[in-house]
C-alpha cells in the first residue's frame, strides 16, 4: 500500500488543474502585455483565474496580486506594512513564535533593519488570544501578523477576533493563510483582514504560484522591479499556466469544501483516536479548532526521522515537524512553543490527510504506525531508561 500522508508539505495537483495547465500551454501561450490577439487571449485566462480566485475568496479581482507562492506573498506582506510604517515612524511589529518561517526570517533581517518585533507566545494547544494582540500594541505597531492555521500542529486562530482588534486600533493585518485556504471556509468579505497569502501547491494546484490578497487601499510594495505587471506591485512575466491551474484547484476545492471538511475531519478523528492508544504519546494542537486533515503526534523515546524512515518502507509518506526544520537536528520550534518537552519533540510524527485520503489506509495508518513506534522503542536504549526507571518519562 502506498500512502500519501503530507499534504501539508505539499498536495498532488488534481486532475482540473493539470488539465487547466496543459490547455493553457498548449493555446495561450502569449504574454498577456503583448497587444496582439494571441497575447490578449493570455490576458483575458489571467483576468478569468483572478475573478475566479476573487470570488473563492469573497473579495474583488483588483485586490489579487499573483506571486510565486505562500513566502514570497508572506515576504511581500511584512515588509509593504514595515516601510509603509517607518514613513510615519512606526517601526514595531507583532506577530507569534508558531509563524512559517517565511515570517520567522523575514522578520528577523526587519530587526537587523531597525525594526522591533514582538513575537507572542500560544497557549498550550497553539492558541494566541485577540487580548494578547491588545496588549502588544504600542503607538508606533505598524502591523500584526498572525497565521490562520499552523502548518505543523494544525491549530486554527481566532482570525476574525485578531483583525478586529487591529482595525479598532488603526492597525494593519496580515495573516498567513497558507494552510486554510481551500482546506476551511476563509471568507474575506466578513473577515478584518488587510492582507492575506496562500499558495496553490498546498490546495492541489501547482507549485511555484501564489497569492497576496491586499485590501484596496493597503500599502504594497514589489519586492521584484520591472515590468508594470500586477499593476506595478510584482514585475515579472506572469507565470500563466502555474496560475489558471491554481485558480482551478481553488475553485474544486471551494465547490466541495464543507463535504471535503466533513470527510476529512472524520479521518482525522478515526486516526487521533488510533494513535492515542500508543502509551506516552501526546497529540500537539487543539482538538476542536483544528484543521481538518491535521493529526501531529510525539511518540516519547524514538526519533522522529528513524520513525519516517521505516514508515517510508511501509509505504507511509509522513513528515516530522515541517519539511523546512527536516534535516536540521532542533526540534521543531512550534512543538516547543507549545510546551512539549525537549526530548520528546524529537519524536514527532505529522500526519497530513486530504480528500484523496480513504478509511481503508487510516486503518493501515493505525495498525502500521503502533507497531513501528514500539519496534523502534525496542531498540532505543533511551527507552530502556525510561521503562527501567533510571530516567522519568516526559509525557
Ligand atoms: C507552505 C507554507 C508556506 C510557504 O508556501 P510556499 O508556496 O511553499 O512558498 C508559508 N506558510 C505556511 C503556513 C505554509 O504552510
Amino acid at each position: 500500500m502506498q500512502i500519501y500522508a503530507d499534504n501539508a508539505a505539499t498536495t498532488k495537483p488534481c486532475k482540473a488543474a493539470i488539465q487547466a495547465m496543459v490547455s493553457c500551454m498548449e493555446q495561450n501561450y502569449g504574454n498577456p502585455s503583448s497587444v496582439h490577439h494571441i497575447g490578449q487571449a493570455a490576458a483575458e485566462a489571467l483576468l478569468q483565474a483572478r475573478q475566479d480566485i476573487a470570488a473563492c475568496l469573497g473579495c474583488s479581482a483588483r485586490e489579487i496580486y499573483f506571486t510565486s507562492g505562500g513566502s514570497e506573498a508572506d515576504n511581500q506582506a511584512l515588509r509593504s506594512a514595515a516601510y509603509a510604517g517607518a514613513k510615519e515612524g512606526k517601526k514595531h511589529i507583532i506577530s507569534t513564535v508558531i509563524e512559517h518561517h517565511a515570517i520567522l526570517h523575514t522578520l528577523k533581517q526587519l530587526e537587523e533593519e531597525g525594526f522591533s518585533v514582538t513575537l507572542l507566545e500560544v497557549s498550550k494547544t497553539g492558541i494566541v488570544t485577540p487580548e494578547q494582540v491588545a496588549a502588544a500594541i504600542r503607538p508606533d505597531t505598524c502591523l500584526v501578523s498572525v497565521m490562520f492555521a499552523n502548518n505543523e500542529i494544525g491549530t486554527i486562530e481566532p482570525i476574525a477576533e485578531i483583525g478586529a482588534v487591529c482595525r479598532e486600533k488603526g492597525v494593519l493585518f496580515h495573516t498567513d493563510a497558507v494552510q486554510a485556504v481551500g482546506h476551511i471556509p476563509v471568507d474575506l468579505a466578513k473577515l478584518p483582514v488587510d492582507m492575506l497569502s496562500l499558495s496553490g501547491h498546498k490546495f492541489h494546484g501547482p507549485k511555484g504560484v501564489g497569492v497576496l490578497y491586499a485590501k484596496r487601499g493597503t500599502p504594497l510594495r514589489s519586492l521584484i522591479c520591472g515590468g508594470a505587471q500586477e499593476r506595478s506591485k510584482r514585475a515579472g512575466t506572469e507565470n500563466l499556466p502555474a496560475i489558471v491551474g491554481m485558480a482551478a484547484a481553488l475553485k474544486a476545492a471551494c465547490a466541495d469544501l464543507e463535504k471535503n471538511v466533513a470527510y476529512v475531519a472524520d479521518l482525522r478523528d478515526k486516526l487521533i483516536a488510533g494513535l492515542e492508544r500508543i502509551p506516552h504519546s501526546i497529540l500537539s494542537g487543539d482538538r476542536e479548532q483544528r484543521l481538518p486533515g491535521n493529526v501531529n503526534f510525539c511518540f516519547e523515546g524514538i526519533e522522529g526521522e528513524a520513525l519516517l524512515l521505516l514508515l517510508d518502507a511501509k509505504g507511509i509518506c509522513a513528515s516530522s515537524g515541517s519539511a523546512c526544520t527536516s534535516g536540521s537536528l532542533d526540534p521543531s520550534h512550534v512543538l516547543l512553543a507549545v510546551g512539549v518537552p525537549y526530548e520528546a519533540a524529537h519524536g514527532s510524527l505529522r500526519l497530513s490527510l486530504s480528500e484523496e485520503n480513504t478509511p481503508e489506509e487510516v486503518e493501515y495508518l493505525t495498525e502500521t504506525i503502533p507497531e513501528v513506534v514500539a519496534y523502534l522503542r525496542g531498540m532505543s536504549p533511551v527507552w530502556r531508561d525510561l521503562e527501567e526507571g533510571r530516567k522519568p518519562h516526559v509525557i
